[in-house]
């Protein structure tokens, strides 16, 4: 796999990413490489007859309070975690056209959160998604090395029939949200492999349910009582598919385990269980999860967030982010079996994380390339591979930056 500087992987599997979503999304306006003043002169001159949907924003880099959003064109701004969103006042009306609930309760950010999976399911119906379009990610991720991806929330039905189409079905892994998946047709029912549900939010949008408050002293919070959660999971059970969880923060990583366990015990137990997006466990609780047989599926890139969000998290938070190494060598965890890597397509860029792997800001987010490539490979008859090799980095002098080298071995 490596050769001399140059490092080469097979073609990867991207556990957990948001397929249906991102393709739609794709040729939005997006502020993902503008300063401020680009962002305000970009936002500006969106068209005043229609809704747009503004991708990239980084709250770490642009504040967007409702003062800044007064004048705009009619824009939902959404959040690069794409948790949390803002809207401009000219947007609500079309938005509230289409979606009324959204008019109303646009400026509650705990209603946002609870409505997540319908919200990417409004953001595809406003973006339009086709085969073309969806051709076109899927050839983007190819020339990044990924052969094939789950999608962790379906964006409906359409999105669903067409991603279970030739030439997507064996390339797209769909999970669907409870009150999406309950819409869709007998037949897209059947092409999902499990439950995405959501328990709290995201570091970009600071609504983890982290167990100290953000630097700002704002607090994430659990989107479920327990035993609101405990009557999910029993629903979920009645669905017989298995389950992944959204839990980023300390506290709903306790919480999703405290209601699994209490369920166990009255005798409930779901086909698979999935821990999703989590960057927050200690090694009871990861020894809880490796007992259960739960599979954890993380994302090394969010490595980086030790660095960039030092602007919000306490240092004892950075360095408590994406235990790797307590997690294979205390608790067992072994990566491609239950322990499998993604990356939430922030960015989809294999080469992001890996460096973030092999270079991270702290030794107990550590991986070395064998379990990197290990978590990122497909999954045996869900996903199929291209053939030949993924891609190649070539690492710099220094041995901090990889540069990735094109298929016929240049720079
Ligand atoms: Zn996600």
């Amino acid at each position: 796999m490596s050769d001399g500087k140059v490092i080469r992987l097979p073609y990867l599997h991207d556990h957990h990413s948001h397929v249906s979503l991102y393709a739609a999304l794709e040729g939005c306006p997006s502020l993902e490489s503008l300063d401020g003043a680009g962002a305000f002169s970009l936002l500006k001159s969106l068209p005043r007859d229609r809704l747009s949907l503004v991708t990239g924003w980084h709250t770490d880099r642009l504040c967007l309070g409702a003062g800044d959003l007064k004048d705009l064109p009619p824009a939902i701004v959404i959040n690069s975690s794409l948790h949390g969103f803002a809207i401009t006042p000219s947007g609500k009306p079309l938005a509230a056209a289409l979606w009324p609930e959204l008019g109303e309760r646009a400026d509650d950010p705990v209603w946002a959160e609870s409505n997540i999976g319908k919200t990417f399911a409004f953001y595809v119906r406003v973006a339009g998604l086709d085969a073309p379009k969806l051709e076109a990610f899927m050839s983007k991720m190819a020339a990044l090395g990924i052969c094939s991806l789950d999608d962790m929330t379906i964006a409906g039905e359409e999105a669903a029939k067409l991603v279970s189409t030739p030439p997507f079905s064996d390339r797209i892994v769909p999970w669907a949200t409870p009150e999406i998946y309950k819409e869709l047709s007998p037949e897209s029912k059947s092409r999902c492999v499990g439950i995405k549900i959501y328990l709290d939010g995201s570091l970009g949008s600071r609504s983890a349910s982290i167990d100290a408050p953000f630097l700002d002293g704002s607090a994430g919070s659990l989107l479920y009582s327990d035993d609101g959660l405990k009557r999910l999971i029993a629903e979920i059970a009645g669905f017989g598919l298995g389950m992944s969880a959204h839990a980023l923060g300390h506290r709903c990583t306790e919480q999703v385990l405290r209601c699994l366990e209490e369920l166990a015990r009255d005798g409930l137990r779901l086909p698979s269980v999935r821990l999703e997006h989590l960057q927050f466990i200690d090694l009871g609780q990861a020894r809880r999860c490796k007992a259960a047989g739960f599979v954890l599926s993380m994302q090394p890139n969010f490595n980086a967030d030790s660095a960039a969000f030092a602007d919000r998290l306490i240092p004892r938070h950075l360095a408590e982010n994406d235990p790797f190494r307590m997690l294979i060598d205390q608790a067992g965890f072994v990566p491609g079996e239950d322990l499998v890597f993604g990356s939430d397509g922030m960015p989809h860029d294999p080469g992001f994380a890996l460096r973030w792997s092999l270079f991270p800001a702290y030794e107990g987010q550590r991986l070395s390339l064998e379990e990197f490539a290990a978590g990122y490979e497909p999954r045996t008859g869900r996903a199929k591979a291209l053939e030949g090799e993924g891609s190649a980095f070539a690492l710099d002098l220094a041995g901090r930056d990889l540069r990735r080298v094109d298929r016929q071995g240049k720079r």
